[in-house]
């Protein structure tokens, strides 16, 4: 079965099949492929009852063409060296389809985050941040990480702080990590920022009549009935976000079960429903699913994993009905779902741009802490001001007046948050295009998975031609 066939793997078969469909020098598509470091760590924490616990840890550098290397870092049980290897190239693949100027690297610690306390937690994010700076394997120019499953902007407050600690008096320190706190060097957006990358690209694509048209279905997301697997960080958001622009999400899986509602669910009392009882289950108005992974199958036209890589394999990707997949977390789709999915005619918008968001915003948010200043903090007066002088020119030479109201709206200056939300925007919209442009002109030889890592590899050749490294 396809799930069984290691993750690293079943990235190197899309790479490979991309690299074949362009000319590259000898050596170049094998020195894009391949990790350049991994570090594997074992260390050892004391548990609150006393006992002394070894926990397997690794951070994986897989391209140093830009730097510094840049990825999430996650908790879970799952956590091993090929899967970390794996979406450590997802990474190098996804910054260049997005033009973030960075390598690709990952992180993962083998733990099961719902078994230890908030102070182990501390201990373990710590320790592991000790370890990586210990080994040059994090800093502002080297490499530097973010959430992913398990782990959110508390345990990259830690991180940042261990780094701190570690380097007395480098200036750059809070750059080592994002995803950090708002008010501890995080940017505003950016907990939010892969569900509403997610959103953008799901909208764009389905923005488009000529694509639509062969899949059945209408244009724009009115209506569109939505799946989502998983409500943590980016299935939260990114079902949040459809829901706003019109979509009916009518299932929601989780692990420990899923429920369903054709007429549709109202995400945020579901969100808070899971808050309160700690599950999704026995959602007023909502039937339940005891096997999770059923929900996949359910009636809709949008399917979107947010949870873990395998779960859409070659053995239930027949049974799959929805027309898109909209992949919102990494590695969702095996090699051989993606075949049989292509076959059947599925659209599938790939990890690698569409979860892009995330580290997108996580390079504005590097990229603040460098320049040491907030985003619109210098302009927001001023274009509010120049707003205001134009307003009040329009006003005289047209005798209208604006109401109070429309003033304010009329005059805003932007903020951060309004930058930061319209870079991303800019970004998700012209890497879609990008993508969708080289896959038309390849044809039946590439999906957009095919045509992404085809625009990966030509903007990685072209930095190591530029560095005089290939011809
Ligand atoms: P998270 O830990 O916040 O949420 C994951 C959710 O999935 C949890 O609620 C968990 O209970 C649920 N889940 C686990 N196993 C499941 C199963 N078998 N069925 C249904 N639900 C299940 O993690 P996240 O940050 O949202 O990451 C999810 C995915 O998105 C991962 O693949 C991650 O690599 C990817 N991703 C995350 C980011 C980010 O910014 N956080 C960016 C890009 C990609």
């Amino acid at each position: 079965m396809s799930g069984s066939i290691p993750f690293l793997k079943q990235v190197n078969r899309a790479f490979d099949e991309a690299a074949a469909l362009i000319e590259l020098p000898n050596g170049l598509a094998r020195q894009i492929r391949e990790a350049n470091s991994v570090y594997q760590i074992s260390f050892p924490v004391a548990r609150d009852n006393g006992n002394i616990e070894v926990i397997d840890a690794w951070r994986c550098e897989h391209s140093h063409h830009r730097l510094p290397s840049k990825g999430g870092i996650r908790f879970s049980m799952l956590v091993n060296e090929d899967e970390i290897r794996a979406l450590a190239a997802l990474m190098t693949f996804k910054c260049a389809v997005v033009d973030v100027p960075f390598g690709g690297a990952k992180g993962g610690i083998k733990i099961d985050r719902r078994e230890y306390s908030d102070a182990e937690l501390e201990r373990i994010t710590r320790r592991y941040t000790y370890e990586l700076a210990s080994k040059s394997f994090i800093g502002p120019g080297i490499d530097v990480p973010a959430p992913d499953y398990g782990t959110g902007s508390r345990e990259m407050g830690w991180i940042m702080s261990t780094y701190r600690a570690l380097c007395t008096g480098e200036l750059n320190a809070e750059a080592c990590v994002t995803g950090k706190p708002v008010g501890g060097g995080g940017i505003r957006g950016r907990t939010e920022a892969t569900g509403r990358g997610v959103f953008f690209g799901v909208r764009e694509a389905c923005g488009i009549k000529e694509d639509m048209k062969p899949l059945g279905l209408s244009t724009g997301l009115a209506d569109k009935r939505v799946i989502v697997q998983g409500l943590g960080n980016v299935g939260s958001h990114t079902a949040r976000f459809l829901a706003q622009g019109g979509a009916s999400i009518v299932a929601v899986a989780e692990y420990e079960g899923a429920v369903h509602n054709p007429s549709g669910l109202d995400v945020e009392a579901l969100i808070e429903h899971r808050r309160e009882t700690g599950s999704v289950l026995d959602f007023p108005g909502a039937t339940n699913l005891s096997v999770s992974a059923e929900a996949l199958e359910l009636d809709c036209d949008i399917l979107v994993p947010a949870a873990l890589e395998n779960q859409i394999t070659a053995d239930n990707a027949p049974r799959i009905q929805a027309r898109i997949i909209a992949e919102g977390a990494n590695g969702p789709t095996t090699a051989d779902a993606s075949a049989i999915l292509r076959e059947r005619g599925v659209m599938v918008l790939p990890d690698m741009y569409l979860n892009a968001g995330g580290v997108t915003v996580s390079y504005f948010e590097w990229a603040k802490n460098l320049s040491h200043i907030r985003f619109g903090r210098m302009q927001k007066r001023a274009e509010q001001e120049s707003h205001r002088r134009l307003l009040d020119a329009v006003e005289k030479a047209s005798g209208a007046q604006f109401s109070d109201l429309e003033k304010d709206d009329l005059t805003q200056g932007s903020g951060e948050e309004q930058l930061v939300n319209s870079g991303l925007e800019e970004t998700m919209l012209g890497a879609y295009h990008e993508i969708r442009e080289i896959q038309k002109n390849f044809g039946d030889k590439a999906d957009l998975r095919i045509a992404a890592l085809v625009s990966a590899i030509q903007k990685i050749a072209v930095t190591y031609r530029q560095l005089g490294i290939f011809p």
